[in-house]
């Protein structure tokens, strides 16, 4: 069986960092082999370091959320660029623009979000996208900063199959999560049965957006597995047929597979 990989997982969060050891176990148990972290705050980047540090198969996603987009400052962005380096960073997140914040608004969220696809276009890396009522403004940004050099994943995406169909023309593959599995999911299906297979990757988002029927409790990588079967049922895949490509596009639009000598041999079989 093809293991499963969770392309967005806060591990580096409570209520998860302090149960580390037992959530990655327990996520194993289940079949899950991969796990990207992204990055929420600054102030977090060594904690986030230190978290992947701990997990042979997780790596690291360092960036500014658009909630803490105060929080850039010129030394920060050197701080990133230099993280950028880091042998477990694979790329940069979770970045982008979210309509739905109070504060900050969206003109400093844009900035950041730009001065951080810059980076990534630098260091050749891709990256992991927030994206809440502005996806017509986050296509916009990518095109125009040539995001398409690096790609990445749309997070929890919420937009409709047109906007999905734009971001995969721009190398983005779609993350799909606990969403999917809520009765009152309508537009996640849909775009899950539009897009090509090549563009569908898992996440979690533990300890967010726990699927059926955990919805409202704290969120664990352990249930991927939930999101995997419902991606499964909506395209006629098998469990199997599902595991391999979801985690083979994760470490194809992740350029994961040249990673794989640098401390993680005991992957390779
Ligand atoms: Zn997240």
């Amino acid at each position: 069986m093809s293991l499963l990989f969770d392309t967005h997982v806060h591990l580096d969060c409570p209520p998860l960092a302090t149960h580390l050891d037992t959530e990655v176990e327990a996520a194993r148990a289940q079949g899950v082999g991969g796990f990207v972290v992204p990055g929420v705050s600054a102030a977090a980047w060594p904690q986030l370091l230190a978290t992947v540090a701990r997990i042979p198969e997780a790596w690291a996603a360092p960036g500014v959320h658009p909630q803490r987009a105060q929080e850039w400052t010129e030394e920060r962005a050197a701080h990133l660029a230099a993280l950028l380096d880091h042998p477990r960073v694979v790329a940069v997140g979770e970045i982008g623009l979210d309509g739905l914040l109070p504060a900050p608004g969206l003109a400093i969220q844009e900035r950041v979000l730009r001065a951080q696809l810059r980076l990534a276009r630098a260091a050749g890396l891709p990256v992991l996208i927030h994206c809440r009522k502005a996806v017509g403004r986050l296509l916009a940004i990518l095109r125009e900063e040539q995001a398409q050099a690096v790609g990445g994943i749309l997070h929890a995406f919420s937009g409709s199959i047109e906007s999905a169909r734009q971001a995969v023309e721009l190398g983005f593959a779609i993350g799909f999560g606990g969403p999917l599995t809520y009765a009152n999911a309508r537009r996640a299906p849909e775009v899950l049965s539009a897009l090509p297979a090549e563009w569908i990757v898992l996440e979690t988002d533990a300890p967010d957006l726990a699927p059926h029927p955990h919805r409202g409790r704290d969120n664990r990588p352990a249930w991927l597995p939930l999101i995997a079967a419902e991606v499964a049922r909506i395209r006629n895949w098998t469990l199997e047929e599902t595991a391999r490509i979801t985690t083979e596009n994760a470490y194809r639009v992740l350029k994961l597979a040249g990673r794989r000598d640098m401390g993680h041999e005991t992957n390779d079989k």
